[in-house]
């Protein structure tokens, strides 16, 4: 009697460009058959994995431990047709630049009427984030900010959302990334020590032109500092976006209202660029309540035509920052800069304040603005044409807002809580533009959790006004 056959449970075999190097085979496999490779693959920028078969008893667990389809697949067995099992026989050749799917445009859904609310600036924010369709925030807890989060880790699970505490701000800027690369509205709340953790990982986003919205409430540095407000982190939003030739829209709300109404368009800017959007708070900010007045619409996402969603339609898409090619980076580089001209050209936005007919002008942003807003007021009863120029987007400046300003005015007086980083920015605009002879710039500063004060500011603008008369 003959014995019956036994068949030999096939061993595996991997696609090396839909490898992306995670490792889980690796882990699972009691044969020590599979190690990470240490050639990256040129179509992909990633290191695939390398098998060593020898002592493979075919498992299988490697194969089902690997979460791409078309990761690890078994080998074909005699009589059974390759081209079955074959990811460029299904699906073509791998592209990235032309995928199948279809875009799901966001949608506008009707809210009703309801009375204002009287809430803290975090917490509109987080309400504005919730109306903008954001249904993942991912973040370390950090003092000032903790209450927007604290709100999104109540209500997101009620609304078939995700509120993920992380281990930390590098890896929650990483979860934004895998977020933001799937096509999903993603949020972080954090603070001055925070957000410099995260640089390194919003030039990734950057570089892969991933978007999500950070919205920093500052506070007193440098170091762990305090938890009182200061305007400590213009110079990092709007210059120091991690390494490489990066940029970012950075909104300066100044207002419980303005957390919200920005925070909304902090996303719409976010997917309409395929660029992190930074929001600057500050701690006083982000604890004022303040009257909100709810939107009539909200939005319920889409989903862009480059998700890397994980369906057969989206398989073609890359989210990727490496160009191993030194020609490749250049010309993403100068993709990037197109994409940064074309914000500056497009999203410069400013609050003026009595600035028709100002001589003088004030230059403030945040918390400091309201300040600066009240000295304007009182200094108009006096007689002193003064007016606030308000900066609504930092980056870009929104320098042709005040261009037209500049024919009257004779003195600009930058108040800020930090040692210059909003005249600096104030100071670049102005060169850039080809302001060579500036009016006079004077400044009312201070640091620490300290804020210029109202009667410092009018005093300030009286004193300079009488020498001059
Ligand atoms: S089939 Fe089993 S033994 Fe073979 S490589 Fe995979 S996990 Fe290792
Ligand atoms: S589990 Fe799949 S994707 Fe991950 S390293 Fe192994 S083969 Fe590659």
């Amino acid at each position: 009697m003959s014995q019956p056959q036994v068949s030999e449970r096939p061993k595996p075999f991997v696609f090396p460009e839909y490898c992306k190097g995670c490792g889980r085979c690796i882990d699972v496999c009691s044969k020590h058959c599979i190690s990470l490779g240490t050639e990256i693959n040129p179509q992909t920028g990633l290191i695939p994995i390398v098998l060593d078969l020898e002592a493979c008893n075919g498992c299988g667990l490697c194969i089902t431990a690997c979460p791409e389809p078309f990761g690890l697949q078994p080998q074909v067995q005699p009589g059974e047709d390759y081209e079955l099992q074959d990811p460029a026989h299904l699906f073509g050749a791998r592209e990235t630049a032309a995928p199948h799917a279809e875009p799901i445009p966001d949608e506008l859904v009707d809210l009703p009427a309801t009375a204002p609310l009287v809430i803290k600036g975090n917490y509109a924010a987080a309400i504005g984030a919730m109306l903008a369709g954001c249904r993942h925030v991912y973040g370390y807890p950090i003092t000032p900010s903790t209450e927007g989060a604290e709100l999104m880790a109540k209500l997101l699970p009620k609304l078939d959302g995700v509120f993920l505490q992380a281990v930390s701000e590098v890896a929650t800027v990483n979860i934004m990334y895998g977020c933001g690369g799937a096509g999903l509205p993603c949020l972080t709340f954090t603070s001055s020590p925070g957000f410099s953790l995260m640089l390194e990982g919003i030039s990734y986003m950057i570089g892969s032109e991933v978007p999500g919205v950070f919205l920093d409430i500052m506070r007193g540095g440098p170091g762990l500092g305090n938890i009182a407000p200061e305007q400590s982190d213009i110079k990092l939003a709007c210059r120091g976006l991690g390494h490489g030739n990066t940029h970012a829209i950075v909104l300066a709300p100044s207002t419980p209202q303005e957390m919200l109404d920005l925070t909304m368009l902090a996303f719409q800017l976010s997917f309409k660029y395929r660029n992190p959007v930074v929001i600057l708070g500050d701690g006083y900010l982000g604890q004022m309540t303040g009257r909100v007045t709810l939107p009539r619409k909200m939005v319920r996402p889409g989903r862009p035509q480059w998700a890397v969603w994980g369906d057969h339609d989206h398989r073609r898409n890359l989210i990727c920052s490496i160009y191993l090619s030194e020609q490749e980076l250049e010309d993403h580089n100068k993709y990037l800069l197109g994409k940064y001209a074309e914000m500056t050209a497009n999203e410069q936005r400013a609050d003026l304040f009595h600035c028709a007919d100002a001589e003088t002008l004030i230059v403030a942003t945040t918390t400091p603005a309201q300040m600066a807003k009240g000295a304007v007021q009182q200094l108009r009863q006096k007689g002193v044409k003064v007016g606030l120029f308000r900066p609504v987007t930092l980056w870009p400046f929104p320098i042709q807002h005040l261009l037209p300003l500049l024919k009257r005015v004779e003195r600009i007086v930058v108040v800020e809580a930090s040692n210059g980083q909003l005249e600096d920015e104030l100071r670049l605009a102005l060169s850039q533009a080809g302001v060579f002879k500036p009016p006079l710039i004077e400044h009312v500063r201070h640091y620490g959790g300290v804020l210029p004060g109202q009667s410092e500011i009018v005093n300030r603008i009286l004193a300079a006004e009488e020498v001059v008369s």
